[in-house]
């Protein structure tokens, strides 16, 4: 096992880390930028280096300065969380060079995972069912329509290096695919370096189930059943939980058979997630795969008591997984809450400042992964997450109520937050009833607002 581990992130999942290295008795290094300097989740790790300026860029995205940090503090692995560098297979590449290892999958399933329009291919060579598309990469207008028009509208543009919902356009007749073709392309360059798309056909208003997998490096590979992260704004998840809700256990079980394999295909080990889209009548269709550990990996840790984070860091030791699939039980019911420093009443705007009140919410059955504390200040230079509110209880109704009233405890002064929409979504007939849809904060609950 390793004796000092190197957290090479920021906020609530540099903390998640740096507490599982302290629960496997793991000396932990946090690094951290200009904009995090002084920031108190820092103090719970043995070492803490500065990587340089609030920019990314420059700091938590700098691969140079990672590994310095890295080398100074002597660590032996280092863990990525999610975002920045964790899918970044030429950092997973340098570090392996650095004699460092990275936690997290091998360089080569990163590789071949990391492009959507490469792991549609090896999806198909799995036999697990894909979303209909193009067979490849769209090069020009023309190949766009043609095969638009064979599939018929609506499609879907998606950059083959996409993430974080970027790089995607709907597109309902020819004229829109001229344009979103081109809005995408220029999206990916700029966000991606990597202008290239490919098309699939829009599922209307489907839902986003996903598969949480584990896997050693000794061929072992596991589910660990399945996450709902149907309800998004701007495909961005907002609220997750698991079980699906209405989701038939003959699908459930396809789903996850078909993640499993997908995964073995793939060579993949460490945690990872095979996202699928689920249409009307329980189709389900791959759509890709998150080489990494997620922001809602503690929905699945509620329900099944497999400590994600600490699997990671036993797999990349070389340990064997200590279960297989038939000891690994779902019990009960765990939603996660996405608290973002955005304002709802402002289109979601992102807001920075100090909190100068923080009472979180308490009792049976609620965890709470935070960084932020009353006097933080919120830095505008990242990501605006800045809590998962979680519950678990026996049953769906139960972890709603639950939900409901941690929301009301929640108390947040100083700046915005997404605590109000959430309370409104928990009271929401739809969302009780377990009826809603990717497209279903946009639809409905937006246009009632405005
Ligand atoms: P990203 O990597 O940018 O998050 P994903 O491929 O994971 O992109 O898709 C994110 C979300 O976009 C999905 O959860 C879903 O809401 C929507 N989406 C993706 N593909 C399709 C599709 N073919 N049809 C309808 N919605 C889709």
């Amino acid at each position: 096992m390793f004796q000092r581990i190197l957290v090479a992130n920021r906020g609530e999942i540099a903390l998640r880390v740096i507490r599982a290295c302290r629960d496997l008795g793991i000396e932990v290094v946090a690094v951290f930028s200009e904009a995090d300097r002084g920031a108190p989740y820092l103090q719970y790790a043995d070492q803490a280096i500065c990587i340089g300026p609030a920019l990314a860029g420059d700091s938590y995205l700098k691969i140079a300065r990672i590994i310095s940090a890295a080398e100074v503090a002597n660590v032996q692995a280092i863990h990525p969380g999610y975002g920045f560098l964790s899918e970044n297979a030429h950092f997973a590449e340098v570090c392996r060079a650095c004699k460092i290892e990275f936690i997290g999958p091998s360089e080569d399933a990163m590789r071949r995972l990391g492009n959507k329009n490469e792991a549609r291919k090896l999806a198909k060579q799995a036999n697990v069912p894909v979303v209909p598309g193009s067979a490849g990469l769209i090069t020009d207008e023309s190949q766009a329509m043609s095969v638009a028009q064979e599939m018929g509208y609506p499609v879907l543009i998606k950059a083959a290096a996409g993430g974080g919902g970027r790089g995607m356009r709907v597109a309902r007749n020819d004229i829109s695919l001229k344009s979103g073709l081109h809005a995408a392309v220029q999206e990916a360059e700029s966000a991606f370096k990597d202008g290239s798309v490919y098309i699939e056909k829009y599922i209307e208003q489907p839902r986003h189930i996903e598969i949480q997998l584990l896997g050693d490096r000794h061929g072992n590979v596991v589910h660990l059943y399945e996450r709902d992260c149907s309800l998004q704004r701007r495909h961005q998840k907002l609220v997750e939980e698991s079980a699906a809700p209405n989701l038939p256990e003959a699908v459930r079980q396809k789903i996850c058979e078909c993640a499993v394999r997908l995964a073995k295909e793939a060579g993949y080990y460490n945690a990872g997630t095979c996202e699928f889209l689920l249409d009307k009548d329980n189709n389900f269709y791959f759509i890709e795969v998150n080489a990494r550990i997620q922001v809602e990996h503690p929905v699945t840790e509620l329900v099944t008591g497999i400590d994600l984070i600490k699997q990671q860091i036993r797999i990349a030791a070389g340990e064997k997984l200590s279960f297989t699939q038939k000891d690994i039980t779902h019990r009960g019911h765990a939603i996660e809450c996405r608290i973002n420093a955005e304002d709802p009443a402002n289109n979601f705007r992102a807001t920075a400042g100090t909190i100068t009140r923080w009472q979180p919410p308490g009792g049976p059955g609620i965890r709470l992964d935070t960084h932020v504390c009353q006097g933080y200040r919120v830095p505008h230079n990242y990501d605006s997450m800045i809590a998962k509110l979680l519950v678990w209880q026996p049953t769906r109704a139960e972890a709603i109520a639950c939900m409901k009233r941690a929301l009301s405890e929640f108390v947040v002064e100083g700046i915005k937050t997404t605590i109000p929409i959430h309370r409104e979504i928990m009271q929401n007939n739809a969302f009780i009833e377990g009826r809603v849809d990717t497209t279903f904060i946009e639809r409905t609950w937006l246009q009632q607002k405005s």
